[in-house]
């Protein structure tokens, strides 16, 4: 055991010697540590590429800008929902609700295309002092479809709402804005339940309720919603929310982090 614990440090002085010879952390492939990976310290802080970001394939357009990544969403979900009834995509994209909820009722709102543009740090860091999540978006999940918090319309909790869920657990809010207050069925099944979803607005990345095969509860997250270690998109680590099946679902009690903003 003590002879790993020194070979990890020698490594990490290698690594260390090799940052400064080069005085540039791109040179430090994360190939480089898949043989010690069970001994890495995982911190909470990291950098977003856009190749990561481009992982949001439903955005109409992903750049960085400075220190953050500019992504612009029209926020029509790529699958079908029961709420493109009488809409001009109906042909396409209706499909009348097939889920589970016996109580389920469509609301009288309709998916109708938006113009958001989601402004994310890349170099997301822990806020000095919490602010609570927005009524509206509060981060963007991979199809483009904005990820909204636990709360309906003055902060009500979700207990009503949940049965206008359509089969993919999304639903338009008055001005037709499709979204997502819970785990997003479709992208679990078409990208894997342990999967990067998204984004919140504070620029940490938002994962699905399975993790090493294992469900995530609430009890295993703090009072945000999320916790910190490697992931396959942040092999040093980083903070990062899981989505889990019970209230608060997404997010807790406001963002981790320094939220960017979002305009419409
Ligand atoms: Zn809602
Ligand atoms: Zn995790």
């Amino acid at each position: 055991m003590k002879k790993s614990i020194i070979s990890v440090a020698v490594f990490v002085v290698n690594i260390m010697l090799l940052v400064s010879a080069c005085g540039n952390e791109s040179d430090l492939s994360p190939t480089t540590t898949s043989g010690t990976s069970s001994t890495t310290t995982t911190t909470a802080n990291a950098t977003t590429s856009l190749e990561i970001f481009k992982k949001i394939y439903g955005a109409t357009e992903v750049y960085i800008e400075g220190n953050y990544a500019i992504i612009k969403t029209n926020g029509l979900p790529d699958h079908k929902s029961p709420y493109y009834k009488d809409t001009q995509w109906a042909t396409a994209k209706y499909e009348a609700y097939n889920g589970t909820n016996t109580k389920f009722a469509l609301n009288p709102n309709r998916i109708s295309s938006q113009s958001l543009v989601f402004k994310i740090p890349i170099n997301p860091t822990k806020a000095n002092s919490t602010s609570a999540t927005p009524l509206g978006p509060i981060g963007i999940s991979l199809n483009g479809v904005p990820f909204f918090n636990q709360y309906a319309a003055m902060n009500a909790p979700l207990t009503n709402e949940v049965n206008g869920f359509d089969q993919y657990n999304g639903h338009p809010q008055q001005q037709g804005q499709y979204h997502y207050h819970v785990e997003p069925t479709y992208l679990t099944t078409q990208k894997g339940k342990d999967a990067l979803l998204g984004f919140l607005l504070d620029g940490f990345p938002v994962y699905g309720p399975l993790e090493k095969g294992k469900t995530v509860n609430n009890s295993d997250l703090d009072g945000y919603h999320g916790h910190s270690h490697a992931t396959v998109e942040y092999p040093n680590g980083i903070y990062h929310y899981h989505i889990t099946d019970a209230d608060p679902y997404i997010n807790g009690n406001g963002f981790y982090g320094t939220a960017g903003t979002i305009s419409k």
